[in-house]
């Protein structure tokens, strides 16, 4: 039984809009709140990382279960507790979730040959009775790459190439 009228429907449709954009405030009022500083929507780097904290050279990704596959195995594209992959029509929306998480690995990849952390945050894990665990591990996580980075002498630097220093250096500028 479907009573909605156009109207409602385009309402309810803009709810779910704007309830979409609330797993990456929680991430970001959670940091803040922790005394974390960052940049948001980086566009001139691969994959556009909701967050960038320069000072721990990390991206961080706040990725909807659905789109992204949250616990799909790749090779089967089997249904996960996260992402229920829609019976109707499934060989688009394998194609589709496939292809997110293709590419999700692959700017990652792009992202450490340019000397960056990638932190993946996903929605699942902000539910609240998760959140503040979740927030206090990403924190956790930051403190322990900054140690890395600056701290123990033995720990490699990330390599990062004259080009992607251009590019970051490009990136800077425009911020
Ligand atoms: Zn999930």
């Amino acid at each position: 039984m479907d009573k909605l009228t156009t109207e409602q429907r385009h309402k309810n449709m803009a709810a779910i809009r704007s309830k979409d954009t609330k797993p990456e405030l929680i991430v970001r009022k959670g940091l803040w709140k922790r005394g974390f500083r960052y940049r948001l929507n980086h566009k001139r780097l691969p994959g556009h990382p909701d967050l960038v904290l320069r000072k721990y050279r990390t991206c961080i990704f706040i990725n909807g279960c659905f789109w992204h596959g949250h616990l799909v195995d790749s090779k089967t594209m089997e249904s996960s507790v996260c992402c229920k992959i829609p019976t109707t029509n499934r060989d688009f929306w394998v194609a589709k979730i496939r292809r997110n998480k293709e590419r999700d690995k692959e700017e990652q990849r792009k992202l450490a040959e340019m000397g960056w952390h990638c932190i993946t945050v996903w929605e699942c894990e902000l539910k609240p009775s998760k959140r503040e665990e979740t927030l206090d591990s990403i924190a956790f996580t930051l403190n322990h790459i900054w140690l890395q980075d600056h701290g123990a002498k033995r720990v490699p630097y990330p390599k990062v190439d004259e080009e992607s220093e251009n590019y970051l250096k490009a990136a800077e500028e425009e911020i």
